[in-house]
């Protein structure tokens, strides 16, 4: 199963080998590398998916999606210190990775 990482998808499920979601036509391949498989997790700041990294012999990875709740979107502050968190996380990981 390929999972569609457009977050308005209606139906985000693909059948392994496909190239392009068959309901909105979004391109499944993140960066022609990693394929979602599955949502993990959920938050007020996005979307985790298990994934497999086509460059790594599809090793198992994680996707992490920043997507803020629309009540956050909408305020700029909030947005701003979303924005810094998921930064801040993200060099987190790099940091674990890079040791
Ligand atoms: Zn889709």
């Amino acid at each position: 199963m390929i999972y569609c990482l457009n977050p308005n998808c209606q139906k985000p499920q693909n059948l392994d080998g496909t190239k392009f979601c068959l309901t909105c036509g979004s391109q499944l391949l993140l960066k022609n590398q990693y394929q979602a498989i599955q949502p993990i997790g959920e938050g007020g700041f996005g979307r985790t998916f298990l994934a497999f990294d086509a460059h790594r012999l599809n090793a198992r990875c994680v996707i992490k999606q920043f997507f803020p709740l629309p009540e956050i979107q909408g305020n700029s502050q909030a947005m701003a210190k979303a924005t810094e968190l998921f930064e801040q996380e993200a060099r987190q990981l790099l940091s674990c990775y890079a040791a």
